[in-house]
């Protein structure tokens, strides 16, 4: 007997957006607002992204927010989520990963889903959506090292995301080693825990960034913070070692010490710098974010290469893409952090959930002036406003 296979229409929103982040959530808020219907695909158990990573609601844990900042923050985007989630503007799929994703010749986009943990199929295996904002974040960046395979070693955020989800830590005693700012919530996070800090090692002198603080001052909560860090470290005596990278990590079935040296400003090893550090049971490694660009470079958009060496996508003011429909928002338009993050994933959010403008119904009567774009050969017009052909660098967003 023939078996008729039955072909599910794969269901459609208006507005798909990917990645339930400080991005992806603030996007989902201001897309609704817009009266579109939306999808919230997730490949977490729930809401958060990397920033706002907490404890586990399944498991009926309330997190307090004690290893957080902006949590009120959080608390505010997510309870309008949960308003559009229980009125049914908004479909959540939890745990779902987007692996693939293309546009269709009618320019709607086609999303393929799987389970993001175990085998099996989502409970929505294809979904279909006039426009895409994309919100899918940033990860580690890692440089080997000899013995990074050993057990007790992890991705500094890795540590952090471990702290925010469980309320305990991966070991006792670390070293954290790598560079930038991000260095500081990490060892700040295990100190809060319980741990200790033997060690933090930033392979960069503070010239680079310390001369720069003074503009945290246009975001007063990240000050805040970056004094926060500064008490935390006086407090629990943590050494801040500039200049100073890990060059081994040694241990039988799991880390026991490290080896570290000093550098110079071409990065090269100062000879006769080496220190052990003994009675370690972790080392978290991190070179800062690099956003997760799989699914942008997948669907074409324009990318350009960040200050800091990143792939990131090229939007305009909007977070409109190279790609008629696709939005991006958050760490993939540059790595900028959490409070950016939100107020990109809002524009790009509104812009995405806008129904597009109805056709006049009357022709304009042909003696109105056009708005003037003249300019002299070869130069761009000075008042061209941007489009998805003509980005507009994204201002003051890396350094
Ligand atoms: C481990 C870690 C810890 C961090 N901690 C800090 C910190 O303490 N302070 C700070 O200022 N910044 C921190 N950052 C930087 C932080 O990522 C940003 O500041 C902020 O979270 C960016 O928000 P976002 O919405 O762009 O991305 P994210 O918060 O990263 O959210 C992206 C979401 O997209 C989902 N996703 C990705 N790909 C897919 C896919 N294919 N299908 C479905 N879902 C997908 C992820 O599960 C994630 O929930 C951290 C980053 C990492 C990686």
């Amino acid at each position: 007997m023939n078996e008729t296979r039955r072909v599910q229409t794969p269901p459609h929103v208006n507005v798909a957006i990917v990645g339930a982040g400080p991005a992806g959530l603030a996007a989902a808020s201001a897309a609704v607002a817009q009266g579109a219907s939306v999808a919230v695909i997730d490949s977490a158990e729930q809401p958060g992204g990397q920033f706002w990573r907490h404890r586990s609601e399944a498991a009926g844990v309330t997190d307090d927010g004690a290893f957080h900042h902006g949590w009120s923050d959080y608390l505010r985007l997510r309870a309008s989520f949960d308003e559009g989630v229980a009125s049914g503007s908004i479909r959540y799929l939890p745990s779902t990963s987007v692996w693939f994703a293309r546009q269709l010749t009618d320019s709607r986009f086609a999303l393929e889903l799987a389970p993001s943990h175990g085998s099996g199929t989502a409970a929505i295996p294809s979904l279909r959506a006039s426009k895409l904002v994309l919100a899918t974040g940033g990860y580690d960046r890692q440089l080997p090292v000899p013995g990074w395979d050993l057990p007790g070693v992890m991705a500094a955020g890795g540590i952090q995301a471990f702290v925010k989800q469980n309320g305990m830590l991966p070991g006792s005693r670390f070293v954290i080693a790598g560079t930038g700012p991000f260095l500081l919530p990490v060892a700040a996070n295990i100190v809060q825990a319980g741990g200790s800090v033997a060690a933090v090692c930033e392979a960069a002198s503070l010239a680079g960034w310390i001369p720069r603080a003074h503009r945290a001052a246009g975001v007063p909560s990240k000050a805040l913070e970056g004094g926060e860090y500064a008490a935390a470290f006086l407090r629990h005596r943590i050494p801040y070692r500039t200049r100073t990278v890990i060059t081994e990590i040694l241990g039988t079935d799991r880390v026991e010490a490290v080896r570290t040296a000093r550098v110079n400003a071409r990065g090269a090893l100062v000879s006769g710098s080496s220190r052990l550090i003994e009675g370690i049971d972790g080392v978290g490694l991190g070179w800062g974010f690099t956003p997760q660009m799989e699914l942008p470079v997948q669907l074409g958009v324009e990318t350009r290469v960040d200050t800091d060496g990143s792939l990131v996508g090229v939007v305009d003011g909007v977070g409109r893409s190279s790609v008629p429909g696709l939005f991006l928002a958050g760490e993939l338009t540059g790595v900028g952090g959490a409070v950016l993050a939100v107020l990109e994933g809002r524009i790009a959010g509104r812009a995405a959930g806008q129904k597009p403008l109805a056709r006049p119904r009357t022709q304009l009567p042909p003696r109105l002036p056009l708005p003037s774009v003249a300019a002299s050969p070869g130069s761009a017009p000075s008042q061209m406003p941007c489009t998805a052909r003509i980005p507009c660098p994204k201002a003051g967003k890396t350094e």
